[in-house]
């Protein structure tokens, strides 16, 4: 059937939330979401919520299986796998996660068509079916200070994300949240193509808008949970069957 995952322990569910966290990052790579040591997703742990797990800083998106993750608590020490840990990726997440309870991951990278628009200040508009996901459901992070490692500049961006699913990060690029992790990577993935698709339609003429009341149908209709989930999974098979070794 075709629907979310329950567990009968937490050591199952950790399990799960890891192979798909490794399997984000190798779907950034092959989407060339990343840009030298920029960029991270993390997945809190079922048992301990106050830790999360995130990838090792220098290791290519490319490179991450399940057995090189990192697990981190909120103070930032490692409490299993080897480091190092990369210092914006806890400036950011471990405030997001802090902040928002009912989420289960959180990703972020310098793609190149989300940090194209987020020089713009602007949110997306309704230009598509796809980008309705985030119609209403997106923040705006006006600011930027330079690199993100002190914890009151990540408690901002938490407070700009509020209670949606998306930020875009003025001059930086994308932030994407979700109740797992498929969510919060597939978010990442659509909204990154909705730049994309935005900024070519403006360079090409003047877009027109779905309106209001379709707009927020839409939205109700593939902005869901469940949507984010299910539109992660064809991905997920993808990629493990193109590189099983993520599963390690
Ligand atoms: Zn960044």
């Amino acid at each position: 059937m075709f629907e979310m995952p329950t567990f009968d322990s937490v050591e199952d569910e950790r399990l799960e939330r890891k192979q798909k966290l490794a399997a984000a990052y190798r779907l950034f790579a092959k989407f060339g979401f990343d840009e030298g040591v920029a960029g991270h997703i993390t997945a809190r742990d079922p048992e301990h919520h106050d830790r999360f797990w995130v990838n090792r800083v220098g290791q290519y998106f490319g490179q991450v299986r399940v057995s090189t993750l990192l697990c981190v608590d909120h103070t930032g020490r490692i409490v299993e796998g080897d480091g190092p840990l990369n210092a914006a990726a806890f400036a950011i997440h471990s405030q997001v996660h802090a902040a928002r309870p009912d989420v289960v991951a959180a990703a972020h990278s310098h793609s190149k068509y989300g940090r194209a628009w987020s020089t713009l200040a602007r949110l997306l508009d309704p230009l598509t079916q796809d980008a309705c996901a985030f119609y209403g459901d997106h923040g705006l992070f006006d600011d930027y200070t330079g690199l993100v490692v002190d914890l009151e500049e990540g408690k901002r961006i938490a407070h700009a994300l509020g209670g949606s699913k998306a930020a875009i990060l003025r001059n930086h690029g994308l932030l994407t949240v979700g109740h797992s992790v498929d969510e919060a990577a597939w978010w990442f993935i659509t909204m990154e193509r909705s730049c994309e698709v935005q900024l070519m339609a403006e360079a090409a003429g003047t877009p027109v808008l779905i309106d209001h009341a379709q707009a927020s149908t839409t939205a109700r209709q593939v902005g869901s949970h469940f949507g984010g989930w299910a539109s992660f999974q064809p991905l997920y098979d993808r990629i493990v069957t193109e590189q099983p070794d993520l599963l390690d």
